[in-house]
């Protein structure tokens, strides 16, 4: 059982998608609301989200986007469909920049991949997702504790300011990272979900005072492909404050933990006094969509070596699908932070 204080939310169990298109066809969701469920049953003391409003999210989320999150799936109904809202035209290129009413061109404007549906719980799961992460945030800059856990779900790392994609529609760790630097605080983030968390790293990459720095798979052969290679490293003001810091399938401690050494450095070179940690337990041997072979007994060794840095901590529950070890690694996880002196 953990001591750090951890915050989840019931109503981030409302989302519920049917299905994604995955390796060529319809498969059923992944990111299910068990995935909480296992992670939670690990707590006895789930504190609850405050609720902070709109604003937080609004300083990192275009507004537009956000009443489309809000309104997407009652559009999509009164279209006449059924199911789940999803899109199925992506404009990537050399597209203007069109305002259209039709719930298909939102849908294709606001995210860029089919693994995001929005169906009638999502905003109200992903709105309390990001308080979830704001409230365990507050817990640090109020000084109650040194280390906090965010329980979000859905996750946040893949949804940038004006889109959603891979599981994720509100940035919780950015929405948290955000709020703190409007504190007074100099924040570094650490993503080290099996992928690379592209909306996090779009969202500040141009912004000089917001270390990002990711450890994921190579994005020649994962999602998101597109994101995360090593020579993306910020650009104008920002060039410089993004690392990225990929690594091949198959991975397994001894060179994670290299690449976690160089992390681990340039936040400290940083000076960041906060860190955000974006946790993915899909670094897990057996998870089934992804090809690390991270074990249990490797995240409390890697939260050790993160915990002495000695830094406030907001850890923010990113991936993992291995639902039936989630709770367990998790756990593993916040349990290298215990030994950190309050
Ligand atoms: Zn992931």
């Amino acid at each position: 059982m953990s001591s750090i204080p951890a915050f989840f939310d019931e109503r981030q169990l409302a989302h519920e998608p049917l299905q994604e298109l995955h390796n060529g066809g319809w498969t059923p969701y992944a990111e299910t609301p068990s995935r909480a469920r296992m992670i939670a049953s690990e707590f006895a003391g789930l504190r609850p989200a405050r609720d902070f409003g709109l604003e937080p999210l609004l300083g990192v989320h275009d507004p537009g986007y956000v009443e489309f999150l809000r309104s997407a799936f009652i559009e999509w109904r009164a279209s006449g469909r059924d199911g789940d809202a999803i899109g199925y035209t992506w404009p990537v290129v050399r597209r203007r920049k069109l305002d259209l009413d039709r719930i298909d061109a939102k849908l294709g404007q606001y995210s860029y991949d089919a693994a995001t549906p929005i169906a009638e719980g999502t905003w109200e799961a992903c709105y309390w997702s990001a308080q979830t992460a704001l409230t365990a945030l507050s817990a640090i800059l109020d000084g109650n504790t040194r280390t906090s856990f965010a329980l979000c779900r859905p996750p946040g790392h893949h949804a940038g300011r004006d889109y959603c994609g891979g599981y994720c529609y509100l940035n919780n760790a950015a929405i948290a990272a955000e709020r703190a630097r409007h504190s007074g605080r100099r924040v570094a983030i650490l993503d080290i979900d099996y992928h690379h968390g592209n909306g996090t790293q779009d969202i500040f990459y141009e912004d000089p005072d917001v270390l990002f720095v990711s450890i994921h798979a190579e994005p020649a052969t994962d999602y998101p492909f597109f994101w995360g290679h090593k020579e993306e490293r910020g650009e104008g003001p920002g060039d410089g404050t993004t690392l990225n810091l990929p690594l091949p399938r198959g991975t397994e401690i001894h060179e994670y933990g290299a690449a976690l050494d160089q992390a681990l450095i340039a936040i400290a070179a940083h000076q960041a006094d906060l860190l955000v940690v974006s946790f993915g337990a899909d670094t897990f041997v057996d998870d089934p969509i992804s090809n690390f072979r991270l074990r249990q007994e490797d995240y409390c060794v890697i939260a050790s070596r993160i915990a002495a840095l000695n830094l406030p901590i907001l850890v923010v529950m990113e991936g993992g699908y291995a639902v039936d070890a989630l709770g367990h690694n998790v756990e593993a996880f916040l349990s290298g932070f215990y030994e950190v002196p309050a």
